[in-house]
């Protein structure tokens, strides 16, 4: 696809993957397409079916280049940046140590297979074995400092979808997976399990917490803090953060994710916002953004390679194969 990329007033025109919008092409699974094969049939009008999860409307709201690049061009960073893949290995170990204890299987033997889990799973990540041994230890600490824990799991890992808002031309599903959801004597919750570098507590003000606590009809969320510093005790590494949400702020939420959906849909421009480069670990396009237009093609062959398209609900669909 040829775009053209203005740069003080010249426009060098320059070549970029062929854009996709991956939403509407995507096939709809059965269950959310009862309602639009009947407006279809009664009315004739069509109606634009659009999911999205909380990496989507983050990214939209952050930054419209950096959604462009991300979600209609599908590009990514060639290499996956450390902090993402430890991620995912402290996931893995989470998943089997909780569905360990959903099993009811004793807390040392949940441990053990967390361990082995994430043993499993270095070279598939990638990881540094040196990295890949601390992150084992950690949940080695993680596990003995919540021993006595009474949280029961009722689900981990668990891929959901909802419809949040719908009128004849437009449904809107919101989706995502839920590292874990528990159950205490009154509430229900979901919980994300959050690792760092270094201390920083959440902000209640974030779409995945609030759109998972709206999926479930709930009004509490929990973020699991595991901290990876050396240096901390695991009181000072362990931390949990319990946000209550009231209906009237889910429903606000709500509100400003349709205009955001909305924006997207009809958004020919995707301007740059400079205020979000350096957010969180930094935006991933930042070479591509700081580079002249011209050289562009140059640093995504580099630097950049086309995924596939983004599928907020592919856990969902190989649970329903
Ligand atoms: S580097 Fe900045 S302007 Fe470029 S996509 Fe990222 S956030 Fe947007």
């Amino acid at each position: 696809m040829r775009i053209m990329t203005e740069l003080n007033g010249i426009y060098p025109i320059i070549e970029l993957p062929e854009e996709v919008n991956p939403n509407p092409s995507l096939p709809i699974p059965a269950q959310f397409n009862v309602m639009n094969q009947n407006i279809m049939n009664q009315n004739k009008i069509e109606q634009q079916v659009v999911i999205i999860d909380s990496q989507m409307l983050s990214s939209m709201q952050n930054c419209w280049r950096e959604y462009q690049l991300r979600f209609r061009f599908n590009l990514k960073p060639s290499s996956t940046p450390d902090y993402f893949k430890n991620g995912s290995l402290l996931h893995h170990g989470l998943a089997k140590y909780y569905e360990g204890i959903k099993l009811g299987l004793p807390k040392g033997e949940c441990k053990l297979r967390a361990m082995q889990r994430m043993h499993e799973s270095i070279p598939e990540l990638n990881i540094e074995a040196e990295a890949g041994n601390w992150l084992i230890q950690t949940i080695d600490q993680y596990c003995d400092f919540y021993k006595n824990d009474s949280l029961v799991p009722i689900a981990i890992e668990q891929p959901f979808a909802k419809i949040i808002y719908e009128e004849p031309t437009l449904k809107i599903i919101y989706a995502g997976v839920i590292d874990l959801l528990i159950q205490d004597k009154e509430h229900r919750k979901a919980v994300d399990h959050k690792s760092e570098t270094r201390h920083y507590d959440p902000s209640d003000l974030d779409n995945q917490f609030m759109g998972y606590t709206e999926s479930i009809e709930g009004s509490w969320f929990m973020v699991n803090k595991i901290g990876l510093q050396k240096t901390l005790k695991p009181e000072q590494k362990f931390r949990r953060y319990v946000i209550r949400y009231e209906k009237p702020r889910l429903n606000e939420w709500l509100t400003n994710t349709v205009i955001y959906v909305k924006e997207m849909l009809e958004r020919e421009q995707f301007p740059m916002n400079l205020t979000s480069c350096e957010k969180f670990k930094g935006c991933a396009f930042r070479s591509f953004c700081r580079s002249i237009p011209a050289v562009r093609p140059l640093i995504l062959e580099r630097e950049y390679r086309v995924d596939e398209p983004w599928d907020p609900i592919k856990r969902l669909r190989k649970e329903n194969e």
